[in-house]
């Protein structure tokens, strides 16, 4: 009996250089044993690698995974015996060491289905070191028809053990031109998408992030305490207005608004800024800032989200308020 095709993953439209790169590897028969993809949140490295699963599992695939065969339907469905997801567990950062023996476990069995195995760790550096050596075996010895996909935001928290058994595939900032017409479609015009698109410094997914009416609401939000701050606000009751739960994205602005602010006192170019419509507040900040301080809040404010994302700073109230004071002070010097 004909089944019914089903939809089947495909690489968004700027990563299809490296897709037919991939592909090329698979027909050639030299598709490493594991991958690491790596390149920055929201560049779109799970549709690379989902369109990947797809067609390395599927028993009859062409330029994608066909959609029609047994694997596709089964993949479609959200279980397939022959792939393996590790990810952290719910509400947790790290992958620990037990997720990691059941790969071990899975690559030593043969395939089900008579064709490769496939294990996607996402995102990789989330691996504890315990974890990380555990899995070194699997990744050394892997048996034939095995396929390893790590994914990864930030490769250079992987142990460079497990980097150096992968081959590195790193994903570029794409051109603007790559992505416009998929971000207009989706955002409404063109006008939109080039904003966006410069807003998230280049990664096209993070722009539909950022594009969303609450992300829009707290950027407005965000823009205004900048004003306030620029014309003399308290810091600490600016901070008691925002939601601390935003705290990363609040330094995500942050920091791009600093890089902006560095563009500007260094060469006064303005045809690189990434939020061009803050350009009178920037000239208004720029005024009362010397480059080199920007420098070093740019830096405080990087480590404030890496302390973050490994949970080592657990008030963010705190947090945001040292954010705020340190602005404004930059501003009043
Ligand atoms: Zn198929």
């Amino acid at each position: 009996m004909a089944m019914t095709p089903v939809e089947v993953p495909r690489p968004l439209p700027w990563l299809m250089p490296r897709w037919r790169e991939l592909v090329r590897l698979a027909e050639a028969g030299r598709l490493p044993h594991a991958l690491l993809i790596s390149g920055a949140h929201g560049i779109g490295k799970h549709s690379l690698a989902e369109a990947l699963v797809a067609r390395t599992l599927c028993a009859s695939p062409g330029d994608t995974a066909c959609g029609r065969c047994h694997a596709c339907h089964m993949l479609a469905s959200g279980y397939h015996p022959d792939l393996l997801r590790v990810a952290p567990e719910e509400g947790k950062r790290q992958i620990r060491i037990a997720p990691v023996r059941e790969v071990n476990g899975f690559v030593a069995q043969t395939a089900q289905q008579g064709g490769y195995r496939v294990i996607v760790i996402t995102p990789a550096e989330a691996m504890n070191v315990a974890a990380s050596n555990a899995l070194l075996k699997s990744l050394e010895e892997p048996g034939g028809r095995t396929l390893f996909v790590l994914l990864s935001d930030i490769p250079s928290r992987l142990l460079p053990t497990i980097r150096s058994r992968c081959q590195h595939w790193s994903l570029a900032v794409p051109d603007e031109a790559d992505c416009r017409p998929w971000l207009a479609e989706r955002l409404g015009g063109e006008e939109e998408a080039r904003f966006w698109f410069r807003a998230a410094g280049g990664l096209p997914l993070r722009a539909l992030e950022l594009a969303e009416p609450a992300s829009r609401a707290l950027r407005q939000q965000l823009v205004d305490t900048f004003e306030a701050l620029v014309r003399g606000a308290e810091p600490v009751a600016e901070a008691a207005r925002l939601d601390r739960q935003s705290i990363d994205a609040i330094l995500w602005y942050g920091i791009s608004w600093l890089e902006d602010l560095i563009r500007l006192g260094l060469s006064g170019d303005t045809t690189e800024l990434r939020n061009p419509d803050l350009l009178v507040l920037y000239r208004q900040a720029v005024k009362n800032a010397r480059v080199r301080d920007w420098f070093r809040l740019l830096d405080y404010a990087r480590e404030q989200r890496r302390m973050l994302a490994q949970g080592g700073n657990p008030n963010p109230q705190l947090a945001l308020e040292a954010w705020l004071v340190r602005w404004s002070t930059l501003l009043r010097s």
